[in-house]
């Protein structure tokens, strides 16, 4: 049998395999976003296929004058405006809603995403770990909290941090600026954990996130993805589904469900 024409019998053999994990942790990438109207930014129909990669040394570009940075942030000279707009703009869909169903059965233990724009915590799910930051909130360069938006007052630019005094700057993870260690020391801890890593809509190609399903792999867990085209990571995997998030997981975790008699 073939639903939306992905073999009913590999999504059967996942369910199987997730149910039967001890810790599975799930790793999402921009192709989960895009059944939200959200552009990816490579790939064939990537933002910056279309017009060029931004400049690699953002951040540094930031750095050196923190107040030009953040006007051209605010004057929306730094990304496009039709890019933020559709990033405030977006619901999660059916694939955010069942990873954040998977977790309130107590199966899907911790998310890691690459994707800023916070949809996975609007459908629910609370163990979030996003490698490249929240587009809702802004970060204090030197203690790492995070502020929502709105919390941080403008007037003066650049903003400083209401704890430390520290300089904030968008949570999102700029190009050349490191990731933030609370961030990638969750995301290990995770990893090690893990025997069973759902991977959804990422390419495994940007690192950090490519290596979380390496050492998966590596150390014998198991790996499952959903992607409609053939990644990085399919040979590593132990079942690959072939499609979209939006129509896979939902169906997927409708398998579990009956598996768990639910
Ligand atoms: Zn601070």
């Amino acid at each position: 049998m073939e639903h939306n024409g992905i073999l009913e019998k590999d999504i059967d053999k996942a369910a199987e395999l997730i149910l039967s994990a001890k810790y599975v942790v799930a790793l999402t990438g921009a192709g989960m976003s895009v059944e939200s109207g959200i552009r990816p930014f490579r790939g064939p129909d990537g933002l910056w296929t279309e017009r060029g990669e931004p400049p690699m040394d953002g951040f540094r570009r930031f750095m050196s004058d923190p107040k030009s940075g953040w006007e051209k942030l605010l004057t929306g000279e730094l990304y496009p405006t039709e890019l933020v707009e559709a990033f405030f703009n977006a619901k999660p869909n059916p694939g955010h809603h069942a990873l954040a169903e998977l977790e309130s059965l107590g199966i899907l233990k911790y998310l890691i995403t690459q994707n800023v724009d916070n949809l996975h915590r609007d459908a629910g799910n609370k163990n979030v770990a996003e490698i490249h930051g929240n587009i809702r909130k802004l970060r204090c360069i030197d203690c790492n909290t995070r502020f929502p938006i709105e919390e941080i007052s403008l007037a003066e630019l650049p903003p400083r941090c209401p704890k430390c005094k520290g300089m904030v700057k968008t949570d999102g993870v700029m190009f050349g600026e490191p990731i933030p260690q609370d961030v990638l020391r969750i995301c290990q801890q995770e990893t090690d954990k893990c025997d069973c890593m759902l991977t959804a809509g990422t390419t495994a190609l940007i690192y950090p996130a490519a290596g979380f399903p390496q050492e998966v792999s590596h150390k014998g867990g198991m790996l499952i993805e959903v992607d409609p085209y053939v990644t990085a990571l399919t040979p590593m995997c132990t079942v690959s589904l072939r499609g979209k998030g939006g129509d896979v997981l939902p169906v997927l975790v409708e398998h579990i469900k009956v598996r768990m008699n639910k």
